[in-house]
């Protein structure tokens, strides 16, 4: 698979012309709330929010919540497990497609749906993964040779989605470099 997010290649350069400028773009489409999506995302969302409900996040008090739709028709949902040793937590991203990853290895991730709500202050903005589950999943999109659309928010407000991991993690390390 020629993924998007992929170094050009092969890379040239010709003569004098040692520096060259290599522009990214990436898409993201924003819905104004929740109830302007489709149907089947807003039920994905719905069991993001109440994973979410369910993270233990007693250090960050910054709840997170995640669901996958398969598509063998099967969810999963992850939300974070924090550790009072920090490194020794992980996001709800990676909590979620681990599991699926464990218990439906032949499966494909169709969709992720993530929502956040810190309990300092109301989370109005869309909440990305960190750069961490960026990489996750981008190494799952690659294993199934097939994009994995990633919806996200906060508590409310504006949804964005991107329709693969490579709007996201431009430039991404994956095997083609070992
Ligand atoms: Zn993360």
């Amino acid at each position: 698979m020629n993924h998007p997010a992929r170094f050009p290649k092969p890379c040239r350069y010709n003569g004098r012309q040692y520096v060259k400028k290599h522009k990214i773009e990436i898409n993201l489409e924003v819905y104004d709330s929740v109830s302007e999506l489709p149907q089947d995302i807003q039920k994905l969302m719905n069991k993001a929010q109440q994973a979410r409900e369910d993270a233990y996040a007693p250090y960050s008090r910054f709840k997170v919540g995640a669901a996958l739709q398969l598509d063998s028709g099967e969810t999963i949902i992850g939300n974070n497990q924090e550790n009072a040793a920090f490194p020794s937590g992980l996001c709800a991203e990676r909590v979620a497609i681990y599991q699926a990853g464990a218990a439906y290895p032949t499966a494909s991730v169709k969709t992720m749906a993530i929502t956040a709500r810190s309990l300092k202050q109301e989370t109005t903005t869309p909440i990305p993964p960190c750069g961490a589950c960026r990489q996750a999943i981008a190494e799952y999109e690659i294993k199934q040779e097939s994009p994995i659309a990633i919806y996200f928010m906060g508590e409310t407000g504006k949804v964005a989605k991107a329709a693969s991991i490579a709007d996201l993690l431009p430039l991404l390390f994956d095997k083609s470099y070992l």
